[in-house]
């Protein structure tokens, strides 16, 4: 008899992922490791930002009260006693009607108190006029008008990109302190599954959904251990999941989650003892994706359809790996959008569509990327977002404003409306 499964919600599925997603360790790595990695320690201001008032221009550095009076009828004639390149600083003193010519970057010297640019002067010999008054605090970078010594500028949890990597580095952060990356576990089930460099023989086809889910872990910067591809053979299986689940952090497998008769991955996850979060989603595609844990394991089970286990990843495992790592904005991020093309099937379950979404007149638009049963390969390579279809009794149609997911943002955003 067929087991009858419950399906729960899309929202519900992720919030049981998380709640299961152990936090790992962390390291230090240095800066130049540390690009898409995730912060483990806040990082406080350990100086002034700038250190120094400084020129934000090439010009002169004047003292205000000698430009007092200079209008276009009555240039003020300045004399320039020394010049201050970057990275080097004043060693003369000035007097009334006096300047040092300094460029930008430059530390101001003690006695100056306003920059002229360049364009604002007539240049002589050794000299300038000036046709306008200057106050004081004019032109000047001042110390720390960007950052204050020990303010807290980025939480623990934050994703490092060259943005930050430029903080760290400001800040002398030679090492850095960040969150482990997990070692992911990768296994492909089916009898029916080639390698890649295989010719198509009767009733086979190629894996296309380990090299996509490497891909998809690549895309976040994590690397897998590959276990292969298995064919549905329970003990071969079990045994093979038993071992990939000692070596790593958590396993993904693709197939054999649904209610087949080769379908291995439920008695596996019965066999070894692991508690079974759910199987079975009301999502489309994927309603089968099923998500075990083993100890503090997470154990993914992805249906073996391509747009399936694509989306399952997106959904499921990809803010499951983040938490893991502490991240505190691990979802990827969406936005509203004008539907491209009419959907009129109602479904009972939340859609999950791979879309394209392009700038349209009146704002984003996104449309179907073609061919969109769960089984399509050809519109995950066409797709650029997933659009997502509530459940409902309703079709949607083009002109409704629905929401799209972006895949492949680098940033991502604290919580999800599914
Ligand atoms: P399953 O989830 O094992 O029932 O597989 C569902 C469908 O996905 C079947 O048509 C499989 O042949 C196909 N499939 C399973 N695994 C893969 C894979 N790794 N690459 C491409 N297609 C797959
Ligand atoms: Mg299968």
């Amino acid at each position: 008899m067929v087991e009858i499964r419950k399906p729960i919600l899309v929202s519900r599925a992720v919030e049981l992922v998380m709640q299961n997603a152990k936090l790992l360790a962390t390291e230090t790595v240095t800066l130049d490791a540390a690009y898409g990695r995730i912060l483990a320690e806040p990082i406080i201001a350990k100086h002034d930002v700038p250190p120094f008032n400084r020129s934000p221009y090439d010009g002169f550095a004047v003292r205000a009260e000698d430009t007092v009076g200079a209008s276009g009828e009555n240039r003020t004639p300045f004399k320039v006693v020394e010049e201050i390149g970057a990275g080097h600083v004043a060693t003369k003193q000035i007097e009334q009607g006096e300047a040092y010519r300094i460029m930008t970057g430059a530390e101001l010297p003690a006695q100056a108190d306003a920059v002229v640019m360049l364009e604002q002067t007539v240049e002589g010999e050794g000299t300038f006029t000036l046709r306008k008054p200057f106050v004081e605090g004019e032109n000047i970078s001042f110390q720390g008008e960007d950052a204050k010594e020990g303010e807290a500028l980025i939480h623990k949890g934050a994703l490092i990109h060259p943005g930050t990597i430029a903080l760290l580095a400001t800040f002398g952060y030679a090492n850095v302190e960040v969150a482990k990356q997990p070692v992911v576990g990768l296994l492909s089930t089916g009898t029916e599954l080639l390698n890649v460099d295989e010719a198509l023989v009767p009733g086979k086809i190629r894996n296309s959904n380990g090299p996509m889910i490497i891909a998809q872990l690549e895309r976040m910067g994590i690397g897998h251990q590959s276990y292969g591809m298995l064919v549905d053979d329970l003990d071969a299986c079990t045994k093979t999941v038993e071992r990939a689940i000692a070596e790593t952090d958590m396993l993904i497998t693709t197939g054999g989650v649904s209610v087949g008769d080769y379908d291995y991955l439920p008695a596996i996850y019965e066999r070894l003892g692991a508690k079974v979060l759910f199987n079975k989603v009301a999502m489309r595609p994927g309603s089968v994706t099923t998500v075990a844990v083993l100890g503090d394991k997470l154990l993914f089970g992805l249906s073996g359809n391509p747009s399936a286990c694509f989306t399952g990843f997106e959904l499921f495992t990809r803010p499951a790996i983040l938490r893991m790592m502490g991240a505190e904005n691990p979802y990827m991020p969406y936005m509203k959008a004008t539907l491209g093309e009419d959907f009129t099937k109602p479904n009972p379950f939340t859609r999950f569509v791979r879309a394209v979404w392009e700038m349209g007149e009146a704002g984003p638009v996104a449309a179907p990327a073609g061919f969109n049963k769960s089984s399509a390969v050809s519109s995950i390579a066409r797709g650029n977002c997933i659009i997502v279809l509530p459940s409902g009794t309703r079709g949607f149609t083009k002109g409704m404003e629905v929401n799209i997911l972006l895949l492949g943002a680098e940033q991502g955003v604290s919580k999800w409306a599914l």
